[in-house]
């Protein structure tokens, strides 16, 4: 059985990746799973241990980092994230494609380790547009509000460092296009194992 793809797609907090990745979840290509990363963050109204992330304590999660056990981690504001090697590594080997929705120090770690990923930046509309999302999101107080936008100028300014952009001005298309990128790369000639000895004439 091939390995599966790992798609890597990442951008500014408030521009939307989330929202994309579940839109491209509904849309049930085959063999197409999201990644579950752990956080030592509180879980939000809502949220499933094991379905949204895996919670951990601290100390659970700097003990995680001693064993190798991530493919990469960060921290991201005031909280660790990271991606669970065994769990990822355990789908990509059955053949599914799994999708990382991480952050960009993150994502910049996977591509060191992991070059043959694919690197979907996901651009938000405008700056307006970003600020707007951050604060109508209304799950953060004001200092995370403002922390999340100084970073999310610098974060822009990172996309040069990835093989797909997209901007997010409407989810629906945004994720269409992650569609289209991941059927793309699966029809890539280095990825397809096309047994050209039967197609000889005897
Ligand atoms: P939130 O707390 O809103 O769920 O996520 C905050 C940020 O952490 C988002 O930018 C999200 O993409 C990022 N994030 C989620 N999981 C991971 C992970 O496993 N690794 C990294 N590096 N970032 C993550």
């Amino acid at each position: 059985m091939s390995e599966g793809l790992l798609i890597i797609i990442s951008g500014p907090s408030g521009a939307g990746k989330g929202t994309v990745c579940k839109e491209l979840i509904s849309m049930k290509l085959p063999e197409l799973e999201l990644s579950v990363s752990a956080t030592t963050r509180k879980p939000r109204m809502g949220e499933i241990e094991g379905i949204s992330y895996f919670f951990k304590t601290k100390e659970e999660f700097v003990q995680m980092i001693s064993q190798n056990d991530f493919i990469e981690y960060a921290q991201v504001y005031d909280n660790y994230y990271g991606t669970p090697r065994s769990y990822v590594q355990n789908k990509l080997d059955s053949g599914k494609d799994v999708i990382l929705e991480i952050d960009i120090q993150g994502a910049m770690q996977v591509k060191k380790n992991n070059p043959e990923g694919i690197f979907v930046f996901i651009m938000p509309p405008s700056f307006e547009e970003l600020k707007h999302r951050i604060i109508t999101r209304g799950t953060e107080t004001k200092e995370d509000i403002l922390k999340r936008l100084h970073e999310a100028y610098r974060e822009v300014c990172s996309s040069r460092n990835y093989d797909y952009i997209i901007t997010n001005d409407d989810v629906r298309i945004a994720a269409e296009k992650v569609r289209s990128i991941i059927i793309a790369e699966k029809c890539k000639l280095q990825r397809t194992k096309i047994d050209y000895d039967s197609y000889k004439e005897e």
